[in-house]
């Protein structure tokens, strides 16, 4: 699925997943208000459906059922081990959208729903997540990752 960075494809994406056809009783903010949810404020939250699909859809493993490989390190580990994450991370995304506080209704729906399009989400071990943190991904942070893996074996 393409990942769009005005969101609206990303919205109807996500939507499908969690609702199917039925798109009424949305609340994205779980309680928050736009100005404590953007852009520092509590963190952005999943569906259940949602984290459901990234899984369903995450690369084969090698043969142990329920155990995925983690984007970044390229481990295998069982999914209690798993996270999801988020690539462009969910402070960034907004932050392209709009630095103004707070933000509309409907743009912070654009900006839950881009950030939680399965493009934008990847299997990773709760170590790397830890390290990732609220960053983008580098070239030389995942290097760093990979090879402090293989020398422990995984973390
Ligand atoms: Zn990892």
């Amino acid at each position: 699925m393409a990942w769009t960075q005005a969101g609206n494809f990303s919205l109807t994406t996500v939507w499908a997943i969690v609702y199917g056809t039925q798109r009424n009783g949305f609340d994205p903010f779980a309680g928050n208000s736009f100005g404590a949810w953007h852009p520092n404020g509590a963190r952005i939250g999943f569906e259940q459906e949602i984290i459901d699909h990234v899984y369903a859809n995450a690369p084969a493993d090698n043969g142990n059922p329920a155990w995925y490989t983690c984007r970044y390190c390229n481990w295998e580990y069982p999914i209690a081990r798993c996270q999801i994450d988020h690539v462009v991370p969910w402070e960034d995304y907004s932050l392209t959208m709009t630095t103004s506080r707070p933000i509309s209704g409907a743009l912070a729906l654009q900006v839950w729903a881009g950030c939680n399009d399965p493009a934008n989400l990847a299997v990773a071990c709760d170590s790397c997540n830890a390290s990732k943190g609220n960053r983008a991904a580098t070239a030389v942070w995942v290097a760093a990752r990979v090879q402090l893996a293989n020398q422990n074996h995984g973390f």
